[in-house]
């Protein structure tokens, strides 16, 4: 099966690379020349244009910035709709939401083309071994065609639904987290205030229903430790926020608290944090700027 993998940043370039580990051919394509020189490095061939890339592969996977750089590449002018052949499958595995995948979906079964959404968790260090955490959406049909390409990037493929269910899991999974990261900056901010110290209130809420893997691990191991270098950048969780909110709208639902997150998370990204972790939504508000060693237990 021959491979076309377009956009080759932070989580592409991994990501394209562990396909080529694993023996498939790949033609890579970005517009930045720099990032597919890299990849010839590793031994892919390089595209001149994603839509020559589409007329000679037989996968086609696109790792963009955001929904709309996806729809413009594959149905804008000389788009990848237009040039895969029929019979091949387009997998979306950027970040996008379910009603753009379901439109690019509806257009590429007009011409005989399969589609997958499959946007991912986890971090670049993720991308690099392998083992992403795979949100697939799609008919079986195309999703049993990509798994043995898809499972070269990741160790957990879940079968979220029909065309854009891997999206829709997507922006909730990340709407939960992101959120959960205000709830408990907030939940900081006051406990610190009033004069409790944190290892008090990190104990106690571990061991009732406000436990959660944001206080209990993920901010000690990172945030607590001074650590903000990007795990989850502050500016891609707004960007998540931005399209589940976006979403909630468009089906009508109220989401009050995520749209309070996103607001702060925009905020703070107008500070100056955008490249930072979203840990900063928790030590910018609770006062913890310069990391709490020396506060925890441990
Ligand atoms: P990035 O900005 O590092 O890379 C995007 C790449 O796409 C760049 O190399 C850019 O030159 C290229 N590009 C943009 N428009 C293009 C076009 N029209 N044609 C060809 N190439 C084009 O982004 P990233 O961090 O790799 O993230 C990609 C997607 O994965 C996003 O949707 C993001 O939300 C999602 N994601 C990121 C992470 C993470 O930790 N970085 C984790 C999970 C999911």
């Amino acid at each position: 099966m021959r491979v076309g993998f377009i956009g080759l940043g932070a989580m592409g370039r991994p990501m394209a690379t562990n396909v080529v580990k694993a023996g498939y051919p790949v033609t890579v394509y970005d517009t930045n020349r720099a990032a597919m020189e890299a990849m010839r490095a590793v031994g892919a061939l390089t595209g001149t244009s994603s839509n020559e890339l589409a007329e000679s592969s037989d996968l086609v996977i696109t790792m963009l910035p955001r929904p709309e750089d996806v729809e413009k590449v594959v149905l804008g002018p000389r788009g990848l709709a237009d040039a895969l052949p029929a019979g091949a499958v387009l997998v979306d595995m950027s970040t996008g939401d379910p009603l753009t995948a379901q439109r690019l979906a509806a257009a590429l079964d007009e011409r005989g083309v399969l589609a997958v959404d499959c946007p991912v968790g986890r971090t670049v260090e993720h991308a690099e071994a392998g083992t992403l955490l795979l949100l697939a959406g799609g008919h079986d049909e195309a999703v049993e065609r990509a798994r043995p390409v898809l499972m070269c990037m990741g160790d957990d493929l879940v079968r979220c639904g029909g065309p854009g269910m891997g999206q829709a899991m997507k922006l909730v999974n990340n709407m939960l987290a992101i959120s959960v990261a205000q709830g408990v900056a907030e939940a900081l901010a006051l406990g610190l205030h009033a004069g409790l110290p944190l290892d008090v209130i990190r104990s106690v809420t571990s061991k009732t229903m406000a436990q959660t893997a944001m206080l209990d691990s993920a901010l000690p191991a990172k945030a607590f430790a001074g650590d903000l270098t990007p795990g989850f950048a502050l500016r891609l969780a707004e960007k998540d926020m931005e399209l589940a909110t976006r979403l909630a709208e468009r089906l009508g639902v109220p989401v009050p608290v995520a749209e309070r997150t996103q607001r702060r998370c925009a905020d703070l990204i107008a500070a100056g944090h955008a490249d930072q972790d979203i840990g900063v939504l928790v030590t910018a508000q609770a006062g913890l700027e310069s990391g709490t060693e020396g506060k925890t237990e441990s």
